[in-house]
């Protein structure tokens, strides 16, 4: 069941979603080789704790035994593409970062991901994380009322296959709200005009997740880090976004 949200509740994620911007921008700026990825998730829970918001990742579970995530925010280098538990791990120059962010405040949630370059990183880094970022506005263009959730699936399918790259099939975007994954599942493939109608009021994050190699992933034993199995590298860029009468708005802004 698709949850519609009232002006009230929009405001209300948008403030959850400058909340969770700020922290990605805090990371953007911080992340220099020779950061760890513990450092950056330090941040992370100071800036949450500045805002008076909560961390949703930290003890989420997907349930059937496996551990709670024990962070605030994911962190994903090069071929990890979600999920990652940040740690001792140090970034080193030339590294493709993935961090993703959900923050809690006043019940209502802002989830949002970006990749970026560590120091100097080459071509190959540069091009995967271009795709990406326009993958995400490519999909969330269709997110118009009247288009449905495959629209934006198959857009970004579009996008990202002609230029070269493939979004991964297990994991995609979702409804946010008072929970952090509520219905639609918003997958980043699939044919056009299929899925629920987009109506004004709803919410949804929308976040390709792109690898530069095969589709295939697989899970680490840590039960969580999500890689490509080809070892080759990954991005994924995400906002929670609202359908309103005047088309898409990004709530994960600074
Ligand atoms: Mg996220
Ligand atoms: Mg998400």
């Amino acid at each position: 069941m698709i949850v519609l949200k009232s002006d009230e509740e929009i405001r209300l994620m948008r403030e959850a979603g400058r909340i969770t911007a700020r922290v990605l921008q805090a990371i953007r700026d911080a992340a220099r080789p020779g950061v760890s990825t513990a450092e950056l998730n330090f941040l992370a829970e100071k800036i949450l704790e500045q805002y008076g918001a909560q961390p949703v990742f930290k003890g989420y579970s997907f349930g059937n035994g496996m551990p709670p995530f024990p962070a605030t925010i994911t962190a994903c280098l090069n071929e990890e593409l979600v999920h990652g538990i940040p740690g001792s791990r140090f970034l080193r120059d030339g590294d493709l970062l993935t961090i993703d962010c959900g923050s809690r405040y006043e019940g209502y949630i802002g989830d949002a991901a970006i990749s970026i370059g560590v120091g100097d990183a080459g071509d190959e880094v540069q091009q995967i994380l271009q795709v990406t970022e326009k993958a995400l506005h490519v999909g969330i263009a269709q997110a118009r009322a009247g288009n449905r959730v495959g629209d934006i699936s198959a857009a970004i399918q579009a996008f990202v296959e002609g230029e070269g790259y493939n979004v991964v099939r297990g994991y995609g975007g979702h409804g946010v709200g008072r929970t952090m994954h509520e219905d639609p599942h918003v997958p980043n493939y699939g044919p056009a005009h299929r899925g629920a109608k987009l109506r004004p009021g709803m919410t949804f994050a929308i976040e390709p997740m792109v690898l530069q190699g095969k589709k295939d992933v697989i899970t680490l034993p840590d039960h969580w880090t999500v890689v490509a199995k080809d070892g080759k590298l990954t991005a994924h860029c995400e906002h929670t976004v609202a359908v309103t009468e005047n088309g898409p708005e990004i709530l994960t802004l600074l």
